[in-house]
């Protein structure tokens, strides 16, 4: 009978929403590459964007642009990747200059729409990497472009041009602290997005 009693529990149980009250909204990142993108760096780009996205109460799905047209979105934002997004053993070409990426404005509002240069930042953590790195270079790549697209995403999200004193908010952030082992957005940011948990609505 305990047994009986269980497997209804269960069964109810299983038959609940995934989403509580409570859980965030997911977010979908849609990411359209106009070259190559290495998929250790995609893999990587991502897992480090959910884990740094997660603090701040933020849930976050990437999916390629291909794949997009057939799913349904709550709440999205796309980054068009410009460049190769793919680590190459050539030595760093120290003339790539200016922004990592950049969100798109309009009337004082940050919109969802975001461009990275994967060129600048794989020639920008050439500088950083040291020989041994290379053997995960292109899952260093992936942590930096994931490091990338969530300050962008502070950006969209808080729906601030402003940046943080510290961590992954960030006015610029070096070839050093792209890479190194973590980069966390700092509490004020925490607390910025927390507030805008339903982006979108
Ligand atoms: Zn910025």
């Amino acid at each position: 009978m305990i047994r009986l009693i269980l497997s209804i529990v269960t069964l109810l149980l299983c038959l609940l929403p995934a989403a509580t009250p409570g859980t965030p909204p997911e977010v979908a990142v849609v990411v359209q590459a106009d070259e190559v993108f290495s998929p250790q760096a995609w893999q990587a780009m991502e897992a480090e964007s959910k884990r740094i996205a997660r603090q701040a109460g933020l849930r976050i799905r990437f999916v390629e642009r291909s794949q997009a047209a057939a799913e349904e979105f709550t709440d999205l934002v796309v980054f068009r990747m410009k460049g190769r997004c793919e680590m190459d053993t050539l030595p760093a070409l120290l003339d790539e200059r200016g922004p990592f990426a950049w969100a798109f404005t309009a009337d004082g509002n940050v919109l969802p729409f975001g461009e990275v240069k994967c060129d600048r930042v794989r020639e920008s953590i050439k500088t950083a990497l040291r020989p041994a790195d290379y053997r995960k270079a292109d899952e260093l790549f992936g942590r930096a472009l994931g490091r990338v697209v969530a300050h962008e995403l502070y950006h969209m999200i808080a729906n601030t041009k402003k940046h943080g004193k510290s961590g992954v908010a960030k006015d610029a952030l070096s070839a050093q602290q792209l890479i190194s082992d973590k980069l966390d957005f700092s509490n004020h940011e925490r607390v910025a997005l927390e507030g805008k948990r339903d982006f979108g609505r």
